[in-house]
């Protein structure tokens, strides 16, 4: 299960995306699958550790699966998106820990158990498993887990683009995907860099 989070939590961040804009004009919930997409990263983390350092290994896969991590995580980013948009801190730290938890949900949905999200409080590890997954597609997602998925985005796609009739879904992934882009690029500063130089 690696590939379904960004489907599942693409269809979150089109339902808050609309209710977001509604008030604010505004439509900055792709940190939400950003943040979706960082408790994988400890599995990264895990096998670059284990490679150079061997065992013990300081992180394992789990360690960015905590609510622990959701606070610390969603500070930083939070911090650095607000600096970088300009926008509430609360509302950037905000999706972000919606999208880190959106990923556990998912999580908890395929595995059981799936992760000792409590910890280090509770070490128990916690999940309902309640889709069964074969992980057939490359080892990265499960066609079980990535059909409802799409199903969902289709729901979410479909609810958003009835509410706002300006809003398309192709519309909205081209602008969620340009947007992507252009913040990754804000991020390490390649575009002011440019404009420096000329
Ligand atoms: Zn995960």
């Amino acid at each position: 299960m690696y590939l379904e989070h960004l489907v599942y939590s693409l269809a979150i961040s089109l339902i808050i995306g609309m209710f977001y804009q509604k008030y604010t004009g505004r439509d900055p919930t792709w940190i939400i699958i950003i943040g979706t997409i960082f408790p994988d990263v400890d599995y990264i983390l895990w096998r670059a550790d284990y490679y150079f350092f061997g065992n013990p290994t300081l992180i394992t896969h789990g360690t960015f699966h905590t609510f622990v991590a959701v606070v610390i995580a969603s500070m930083v980013a939070g911090y650095i998106f607000m600096k970088k948009i300009h926008l509430p801190f609360k509302h950037t730290s905000g999706l972000f820990a919606i999208g880190m938890m959106a990923h556990f949900a998912e999580d908890s949905l395929v595995y059981n158990p799936a992760y000792a999200f409590f910890a280090p409080f509770n070490n128990e590890r916690m999940g309902f498993g309640l889709l069964w997954e074969a992980g057939d597609l490359f080892h990265m997602a499960g066609t079980e887990v990535l059909i409802p998925g799409l199903c969902f985005v289709s729901i979410a796609a479909i609810i958003r683009a009835s509410y706002d009739e300006n809003w398309s879904f192709m519309d909205g992934i081209y602008l969620k995907g340009a947007r992507f882009k252009y913040y990754i690029q804000v991020l390490l500063n390649m575009n002011v860099s440019m404009d420096e130089d000329e």
